[in-house]
């Protein structure tokens, strides 16, 4: 028999488990001949984790057997992006300098999808150490994205999102600290979702920027996107950072009623849009208006820091976070070094890429004495302005609505020249990363050259049922 690995949604699978129409292992088993046929158009995929996903599909199938509940994820094929470490399973993090690393401990979301009777395909390609907005900094080439074959899928979590569009796994696990979840989603097509900072333990997420490094989910629908989140959310002892807020049941907030919603739309992100791009969100803003949602403008003042705040925290934290890898322990370490110091030198001369090494650079430069109070410390502060924007904006709005990107994906190799244009991508993105708020990419229709845009959605801290309820009666409407 053969399975559209490509069509299958998680309820699909969960009731074909049921019926017995098909197995766990042959979900499994048709999803990695599918995924290793068409890695080569994309590359979406670095390393195939096949041993580990049949084993874990023979486990679901051997449960089912057993007449006891497989779980909330039973057979669902999962990809995983190469920041977040799998036991036994290269984690590059789209680097050189870990080109070799297995690591010995699994993340916790990976511990706790599996435990739901989820299946880990692979590792997916993305920017070295989630740094950039197109996949173009990986250390293994460029992903090409699935819609549109010489244009980025987005980034950082570029693979993640190729893979959901292509098709070749349900659902996938990314991560964002300025956008690398919803940009890609918005890029491929496909749904991406930023839950609130601490929502998901960051146990085993390689660390870019700690305040403001999210796990998030990518699926083809709302509903399997909370479904996925749903099994990872919650408190975990290995994560100080991580919320002991209950975890609400996701899929019940579902319920297509949107009446009397208030959603702002802040007058900052409409501007510089392009024009296809603009009139699809207004369009889905209508759509919304149309379901009894009340729309009202709103304004977020501090919008035009953001860019500049988020790349003094992230690179501060980024400094501290990559001193690590020095090729003492885990890391590459580089041949022919004769001191303990040059040898530090050429390792991370050789392992790192530019974008990781320009991060280094501004990242010390912000911290250092006399520097620290003019840069880093003045960006917390305007950090604490702009999550006091979206606190004030939620007084009067329930949910906040706004283009994810301002422009559609761009070709391969368009922005790599230019950082500061390269930066831009992440213009509406990186202040729900700054503020810790839930927010998400949701499909809203197409450019005439057939190339995705997606709609953002936030919504206050621990309110994930309010963003999704919008954004599934949001889906349910276009189809
Ligand atoms: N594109 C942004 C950056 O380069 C965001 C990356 C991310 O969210 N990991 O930092």
């Amino acid at each position: 028999m053969s399975i559209d690995v490509a069509s299958l949604t998680m309820d699909a699978i969960a009731s074909g488990l049921r019926s017995k129409e098909f197995k766990a292992e042959e979900i499994a088993q048709a999803a990695l001949a599918f995924a290793e046929a068409e890695n080569p158009k994309t590359n979406a995929y670095l390393t195939f984790a096949s041993e580990r996903a049949l084993a874990a599909a023979r486990k679901v199938d051997a449960a089912i057997a057993a007449g006891t509940d497989p779980g909330p994820l039973a057979g669902v094929p999962i990809a995983v992006k190469d920041v977040i470490v799998t036991r036994g399973v290269r984690t590059t993090c789209g680097s050189k300098i870990l080109e070799h690393y297995i690591p010995p401990y699994d993340a916790t979301a990976i511990t706790r999808i599996e435990a739901a009777g989820g299946v880990l395909l692979g590792k997916t390609n993305c920017d070295e150490f989630a740094m950039g907005s197109s996949n173009e900094n990986s250390a293994y080439g460029p992903v090409r994205n699935p819609r549109a074959l010489d244009r980025v899928p987005g980034g950082s979590s570029g693979g993640s999102a190729a893979v959901v569009a292509q098709g070749t796994a349900v659902a996938s696990l990314g991560s964002d600290t300025g956008g690398s979840i919803r940009q890609p989603a918005s890029f491929c097509g496909v749904v991406g979702v930023t839950p609130t900072y601490g929502r998901v333990s960051r146990y085993g997420l390689t660390a870019f920027a700690r305040s403001l490094d999210h796990i998030g989910p990518f699926a083809r629908s709302v509903r399997d996107a909370a479904r996925l989140l749903g099994a990872m959310a919650g408190k975990d002892p290995m994560d100080s950072t991580s919320a002991a807020a209950p975890v609400p049941d996701y899929l019940a907030a579902l319920d297509g009623n949107v009446k009397g919603l208030k959603i702002g739309l802040p007058k900052e992100y409409f501007t510089g849009l392009e024009s296809e791009t603009g009139a699809l969100v207004s369009r889905a803003i209508d759509a919304l208006k149309a379901m009894g949602c009340e729309v009202r403008e709103i304004s977020l003042p501090h919008t035009d820091y953001a860019i500049a705040t988020y790349y003094i925290i992230c690179t501060a934290e980024a400094s501290s976070n990559l001193a690590r890898y020095d090729g003492v322990r885990y890391s590459r370490r580089a041949e022919g070094a004769d001191t303990l110091g040059e040898m530090y030198k050429k390792s991370r001369g050789e392992g790192f890429g530019a974008e990781c090494k320009r991060r280094i650079m501004l990242g010390t430069y912000v911290l250092s004495a006399g520097y620290y109070d003019a840069y880093y410390l003045k960006a917390q502060r305007v950090r604490a302005l702009i999550a006091q924007d979206y606190a004030k904006a939620f007084e009067q709005v329930d949910v906040i609505a706004s283009p994810v990107s301002p422009f559609p994906a761009f070709k391969i190799g368009e922005k790599v020249a230019d950082p500061m244009a390269m930066y831009l991508s992440d213009i509406y993105t990186i202040t729900g990363d700054l503020a810790g708020i839930p927010c998400m990419s949701v499909p809203c229709g197409d450019t005439a050259e057939g190339l995705p845009v997606g709609l953002q959605i936030f919504a206050k801290h621990f309110d994930e049922p309010t963003m999704f309820r919008v954004a599934d009666a949001y889906e349910r409407s276009r189809s």
